[in-house]
């Protein structure tokens, strides 16, 4: 399986930078997890390819790139883009992204080809398929309805978290699951914003630490949705205070499991 984290930020040369404002994971070139960076990063290829979207939950960095993807697409869209996601988030999706007032609602909006976006609802908790990628929900503790995901491509399976704070259903369905390559897990503030991250529902290195003491298998643990503004602090609280490695995810780079 492959993964990749689109980028968005940049350095002062116009050059992306591992800053990670918005959230969109692509997998396997095909398939986005989140539509964060979705519009401003993807490739002509990626463009091209990606017709399924995953959304783990509704807040902004998740999701401000999905209305100006469908827009850069919509003249040529042969099938519709497929918005995989819970009731709760497709409801703030339709009252405050596509209301005609911040955006159109492309899902009442054709092409000559026929309609440009689809919903395709899923229950907390259920299991889907996307072409061959088989994507088991699990709910996550965050401040608004989330799911995490493991997602497996028949010969290969990992543990997505998205965002979100202590959650031991999130660890109970990772440790059923013996053949994962890889967990996934935020950590979006430092320690000495605990009291934000805890009233947000983050990790910060010190919870994330208690947390993977849940994690039974012995499986590579990365780290993910770090605010950007914090980076290099989180980074270097996470090497001294876990007591194993850990693999930072950096954008564009191509990784696979
Ligand atoms: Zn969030």
């Amino acid at each position: 399986m492959k993964l990749r984290l689109l980028p968005s930020s940049f350095d002062e040369n116009g050059v992306y930078s591992a800053g990670q404002h918005l959230t969109s994971f692509l997998i396997d070139d095909r398939v986005a997890l989140d539509a964060g960076s979705l519009a401003m990063a993807a490739s002509e290829a990626d463009r091209r390819s990606v017709r399924d979207i995953i959304l783990t939950h509704a807040h902004l960095d998740h999701i401000a790139g999905l209305p100006l993807f469908i827009d850069d697409l919509f003249a040529s869209l042969t099938e519709p883009i497929r918005i995989h996601a819970t009731a709760d988030v497709i409801e703030v999706l339709e009252r405050d992204v596509f209301n005609w007032s911040v955006y159109p609602r492309f899902s009442e909006l054709q092409n000559d080809n026929g309609p440009v976006m689809e919903y395709r609802p899923f229950e907390l908790g259920a299991r889907f398929n996307i072409g061959g990628l088989t994507f088991s929900s699990i709910p996550v503790d965050h401040k608004v309805p989330s799911s995490g995901f493991v997602i497996d491509d028949g010969s290969s399976a990992i543990a997505f978290s998205g965002d979100t704070s202590s959650s031991s259903a999130f660890w109970a369905k990772v440790n059923e699951r013996d053949d994962l390559k890889a967990v996934l897990i935020e950590c979006a503030f430092p320690d000495r914003m605990s009291e934000l991250a805890e009233a947000s529902h983050h990790f910060t290195p010190e919870t994330l630490k208690v947390d993977l003491g849940l994690l039974k298998l012995d499986v590579e643990v990365c780290i993910i949705n770090i605010k950007p503004m914090y980076r290099s602090e989180v980074i270097d609280e996470l090497r001294a205070t876990l007591d194993r490695d850990v693999t930072i995810i950096e954008p564009v780079r191509q990784y696979h499991f």
